[in-house]
């Protein structure tokens, strides 16, 4: 650590095996607010060592410690104490998240409101994770299976919704008995680091949850390596995802994989346009775009096409661009400045492939924009779904829009992508709703209404958006593993042991 100004700056530190403790190689990164553009915390840079420390406190709390003697009520629990913690806390952590992030302060509340929703839900599942009685076709044989934790699980997480994806991960992950490693983006570590010390609140024992902070290839991938990590789950890019799941191979670890997309936000004539024209912006301008499930693609059927881009035009231009905190404020900035270069070079790549730039479309200015990572949204009409900004992820507040004419044209563009995280439908036929909802290659599709998310409901993607699922009773199957006990009732064995049973 540095100089004087420096002093003055929260210093965090890893949060291992029940307590917080300085990083094994002293060293530690600067986190900067994205709206000021200041630095106003210090991360611990976390190595191999400090890898080394969580995982064994992990293993440590798995095996011998008070956690796994736990009935899984007692731990059900322990994690509704945990959600009634993070109510009280919930404000505060809402502004340490914007001021890492940038997101509103309007999302991060409701955010945290609900948060605590995914904790109730999995406190409640933790005991009902039921084996069953397989009535088993030989004789003399009772065969029934039951359901283990699979181990320790490394969550490495995205830099968008950090404390998201704590409840996503930890959440179900601990219901089901396993411990956990968490290493949140560089970008925005704070958060996960400050929840952390909910957890002793709420009296998990240590080990239980543990927090690195660090850089992907130094920390993350010590995480991904370590031997004694039975389960990794990831939220990220699809190339880091790939690099992820190809180290986790070589040892044969679970994955679960939560990654990019280019999600089809498709809208007929026969939609309530207002209510679609709403929908097209919050999938792309919500979060500044800055979403997983952004709706980044705009399909609007030709014959109201017209109509349609003059509304959406009109709602994103009088979008309020500004202080993530302020009440009033629309979009907030892009969160870090790698991303911010690419939003504009992908704004580039649109322009030189032929798109038609209808609104937006460069750095934003103006009162109540500070620091220098706001972009204006965006929107590319004319776009064809060749065009690199109709395949490639953006992640920030730039739409593309592109004009079909029937249902079947509508089925092939939507799927024509790598990824398969979700997709919108607007109309109101009921018929088409259904056989839409059936033709899209999605994890999710949502008809009439968009970025409908809920602890209670899976989520995760198809194609390059990923494997594996968060959210609702499928997560939990995601923290365990299922083991099938046969126990003969009789004293015999067959008479010729060299055949099978
Ligand atoms: P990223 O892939 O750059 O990083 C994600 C995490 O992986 C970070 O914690 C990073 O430090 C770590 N990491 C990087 N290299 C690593 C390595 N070699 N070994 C181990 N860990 C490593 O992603 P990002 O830029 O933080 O996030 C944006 C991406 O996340 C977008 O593609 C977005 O679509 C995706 N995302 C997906 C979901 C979902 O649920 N499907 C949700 C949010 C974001």
């Amino acid at each position: 650590m540095g100089g004087t100004g420096e002093r003055t700056l929260k210093t965090y530190q890893h949060f291992i095996n029940g307590e917080f403790v300085d990083p094994e190689g002293g060293d530690w990164f600067d986190t900067e607010n994205p709206y000021t553009g200041e630095v106003w915390a210090k991360i611990p840079r976390g190595t191999k060592a400090d890898v080394d420390k969580a995982v064994a406190a992990a293993k440590a709390a798995m095996t011998t410690g008070p956690f796994a003697g736990m009935s899984p009520s007692q731990r059900g629990k322990l994690l509704r104490r945990l959600g009634d913690i993070l109510v009280e806390h919930g404000p505060r952590l809402a502004e340490i998240e914007v001021r890492d992030n940038g997101k509103l302060l309007a999302e991060m509340a409701g955010q945290l409101k609900y948060q605590p929703e995914s904790w109730y839900y999995y406190a409640g599942l933790a005991d009902k994770i039921e084996g069953s009685v397989v009535p088993i076709d030989k004789p003399n044989h009772l065969a029934f299976t039951r359901h283990e934790p699979v181990g320790v699980v490394a969550a490495l997480t995205a830099w968008n919704s950090p404390l998201m994806f704590v409840a996503w991960k930890a959440a179900p992950a601990l219901a089901a008995g396993c411990s956990i490693v968490i290493k949140p983006s560089e970008f925005t570590s704070a958060s996960a680091l400050e929840f952390a010390a909910l957890t002793v609140e709420a009296g998990f024992p240590p080990g239980v949850f543990n927090v690195v902070t660090g850089f992907g290839a130094e920390t993350g991938a010590a995480l991904v390596e370590h031997p004694d990590v039975a389960k990794v789950s990831f939220t990220g890019s699809d190339t880091t995802g790939a690099h992820i799941y190809a180290a986790a191979a070589k040892q044969m670890k679970r994955v679960s994989m939560e990654l990019g997309g280019k999600s089809p936000n498709i809208v007929f004539a026969d939609a309530n346009l207002d209510a679609a024209a709403s929908g097209a912006v919050s999938g792309i301008f919500a979060a500044t775009g800055q979403t997983c499930i952004a709706g980044s693609r705009l399909l609007v059927q030709n014959s109201i096409k017209d109509q349609f881009v003059a509304k959406l035009v009109a709602l994103a231009k009088s979008a309020k661009i500004g202080d993530p905190m302020a009440a009033d404020t629309n979009i907030g900035p892009v969160t870090t400045p790698p991303q911010y270069r690419k939003v504009l070079d992908y704004i580039n790549v649109a322009k030189a492939d032929g798109a038609t730039l209808i609104h937006g479309g460069k750095p934003a200015s103006g009162p109540g924009v500070k620091g220098s990572q706001f972009v204006e949204p965006t929107i590319f009409d004319n776009v064809t779904n060749d065009m690199r900004i109709a395949q490639e992820e953006v992640f920030g507040p730039v739409l593309s829009i592109i004009g079909f004419e029937d249902e079947a044209e509508a089925i092939r563009i939507g799927n024509d992508v790598i990824y398969g995280l979700a997709a919108g439908v607007w109309t109101r036929d009921i018929g088409r709703a259904v056989r839409m909802s059936e033709a899209l290659k999605a994890g999710t599709v949502w008809v009439n209404t968009y970025r409908a998310i809920s602890y209670m409901m899976p989520f995760g993607g198809m194609k390059k958006s990923g494997t594996g699922r968060e959210n609702g009773i499928e997560a939990i199957h995601e923290f365990l593993e299922t083991k099938s006990v046969w126990i003969n009732t009789s004293e015999d064995f067959p008479a010729n042991p060299f055949v099978m049973r």
